[in-house]
């Protein structure tokens, strides 16, 4: 793992890295502040790789601003997140020294990163399969051949070899979030990040994505965080679920554990509300 252009700081951070086995993603005493507004409060998190993790808590808790944080669309105010055992952001280090200083770097974690969001952010001037043939293309700079192969195989993947020449605007709220999560797939992240992506769909198109999502899962490999609104289906897919509220973990643990036995009051309240 350790190139040998690695910068010194990292290797060393590497060294006094204490944890056996690495895990995908860990958050280390990361907080967030917009302003005078505290909305991250110092959270320990991590991910195993090909771990599904639910984040669930009220709204406000601040569920997407970690998702984002991990996105690198955010920076945190203090703390650490690493990917692998590379510093993706380390607000530690006096001299700024983050990911945004070396765009290289950059760009290489956020390959390991598939994103999926509430609004679906298609280009609307090209089709389903030049949607997830872009990036491929553009960023990985794959031949047409080989990227049109890769992306018809993910559309096939959530159910839409049939709309590979639809634009955005013939697809319907389901169908065009199934392209966003294609596309996502077709860069074979290491993790994908689903930030309330069935919020925006009319209740009768919310299942056939998280079908989608729930046999993605299925195939295994991938980690997964999952910010979501959907207790049955945090309940189904997630290995493991943190319960976030007022800017910390309150309570973190396998699905029967939070669902069924929740420890703290706030868990126990918010279950009953959205349970
Ligand atoms: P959740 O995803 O759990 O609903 P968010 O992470 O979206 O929570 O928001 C957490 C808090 O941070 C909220 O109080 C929200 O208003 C605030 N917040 C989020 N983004 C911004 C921003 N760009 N500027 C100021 N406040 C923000």
């Amino acid at each position: 793992m350790i190139g040998h252009n690695m910068p010194v700081m990292e290797a060393a951070s590497r060294e006094t890295d204490q944890s056996a086995a690495e895990p995908l993603v860990r958050f280390e005493r990361v907080t967030k502040r917009y302003g005078d507004l505290e909305v991250i409060k110092g959270i320990d998190l991590t991910l195993q790789p090909g771990e599904k993790l639910a984040l669930i808590g009220p709204s406000g808790s601040g569920k997407t601003t970690l998702g984002r944080m991990l996105m690198t669309l955010e920076e945190p105010t203090s703390g650490r997140i690493w990917l692998e055992g590379e510093s993706l952001w380390d607000m530690t280090d006096k001299k700024g020294r983050n990911v945004r200083a070396n765009v290289k770097h950059l760009q290489r974690m956020r390959g390991s990163i598939g994103m999926v969001f509430q609004h679906f952010n298609l280009f609307p001037h090209l089709t389903a399969l030049d949607n997830v043939m872009l990036a491929p293309r553009a960023v990985m700079g794959m031949k047409k051949d080989a990227s049109r192969e890769r992306a018809v195989s993910m559309l096939r993947k959530v159910g839409l070899a049939n709309k590979l020449d639809a634009y955005p605007a013939r697809l319907s709220g389901g169908q065009k979030q199934r392209v966003a999560i294609a596309r996502a797939l077709v860069m074979q992240p290491k993790i994908m990040v689903f930030d309330e992506v069935t919020s925006a769909l009319d209740p009768e198109l919310v299942g056939e994505v998280l079908e989608v999502i729930k046999e993605i899962a299925a195939d295994g490999e991938m980690a997964m965080m999952l910010i979501t609104h959907e207790m049955d289906f945090a309940r189904d897919v997630a290995d493991r679920v943190a319960f976030g509220d007022g800017g910390r973990i309150v309570e973190e643990g396998p699905p029967a554990a939070i669902f069924e036995n929740p420890r703290s009051e706030r868990l126990q309240m918010f279950l009953k509300r959205f349970g």
